[in-house]
């Protein structure tokens, strides 16, 4: 699993921060990705990027500020002329539906594939034999929602070669050594699974919290999660500046990742008033209450490896 963040703005681009947009990759997991938000100009920030449309298989949208929506129906649109062929979902809240169709329609946008629409309400909206998504209200001016992704435990994996040195023959028996059955060899010698198999491991845990005050659902969805990904608009001490525009400051941001006893937070939606520099100064703002706070920036990649947070790109200048 890798994140990459290809809009950390809030309201409105300027030359350094695209308007809200995160990539999931989870090309290793299941060869697409997903997208968190979709402000406008997200398809021209993924031309930056190594990502391909056509491998995007599902979007979720936190809420319908258009700075999270603005560019869905241009990535729509390219997706087709790129040769997506391969179903689309997104999930997000009530009307979104109506907002996309009525785009593509009146712009006369065919798509040569399959938009399935989830409109969302509390509770688990995906699940399937590898991840799991739950989606809860936060508290901003409009209904914007927070998801916690989860990746179910990791299956076993075979030790193909202690399997064979304890004399298993090549072909089906391993297949059932590693579903976690014991099997009988010809020379009457039992072997047993766990004799050949690896634990199985832990998957990874995120939440990705769309634009709020600071709420105690916010720290329910991040319960124990290697990752929060929350919104900082304002600096520290301007919690009363933020309350009214339904927004949170560093410092609430870092308090939802400390109560949720998370392992990292990474923050976004940065308002256009900090401008680059600012940005250690936010963080250092979050380390007076959190140890691991990163202030994303935009095309930034990261990968957790060993519950270490770790940038994978270079900065681009
Ligand atoms: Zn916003
Ligand atoms: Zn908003």
């Amino acid at each position: 699993m890798e994140l990459q963040f290809l809009g950390t703005g809030a309201g409105m681009p300027s030359k350094q921060r695209n308007t809200s947009a995160l990539v999931l990759k989870l090309l290793q997991e299941r060869g697409t990705f997903w997208l968190f938000d979709c402000g406008e100009a997200t398809q021209h920030q993924m031309l930056h990027t190594t990502l391909k449309p056509r491998k995007l298989e599902k979007i979720f949208i936190t809420h319908m500020h258009g700075d999270h929506i603005f560019g869905l129906p241009g990535l729509l649109g390219s997706r087709s002329f790129l040769d997506g062929k391969e179903p689309l979902t997104i999930y997000g809240p009530s009307g979104i539906k109506e907002w996309v169709l009525t785009t593509l329609r009146l712009s006369r946008t065919y798509l040569q594939y399959t938009v399935d629409f989830v409109e969302i309400e509390e509770g688990i909206i995906f699940e399937d034999d590898q991840f799991v998504v739950e989606a809860k209200l936060l508290d901003h001016v409009i209904p914007c929602f927070g998801f916690r992704v989860e990746q179910k435990p990791l299956p076993p994996m075979l030790l193909i070669e202690k399997a064979l040195q304890l004399g298993v023959p090549k072909g089906p028996l391993l297949a059932k050594l590693k579903k976690g059955e014991n099997v009988l060899l010809e020379n009457g010698q039992t072997v047993f699974s766990q004799d050949v198999t690896s634990q199985s491991s832990k998957g990874f845990s995120l939440s990705i919290l769309g634009d709020t005050r600071f709420c105690p659902t916010s720290i329910e969805l991040s319960k124990g999660v290697d990752i929060v990904i929350h919104e900082a608009t304002f600096d520290a001490g301007t919690e009363v500046l933020a309350q009214p525009y339904g927004h949170s400051t560093i410092t609430q941001a870092a308090l939802v990742a400390k109560e949720s006893k998370a392992k990292h937070l990474i923050v976004q939606h940065i308002s256009a008033r900090f401008l680059p520099s600012q940005a250690e100064e936010l963080q250092k703002q979050g380390l007076l209450v959190f140890p691991s706070v990163t202030v994303a920036e935009d095309f930034a990649e990261y990968e957790l490896k060993h519950n270490n947070l770790e940038r994978i790109n270079k900065k681009r200048d």
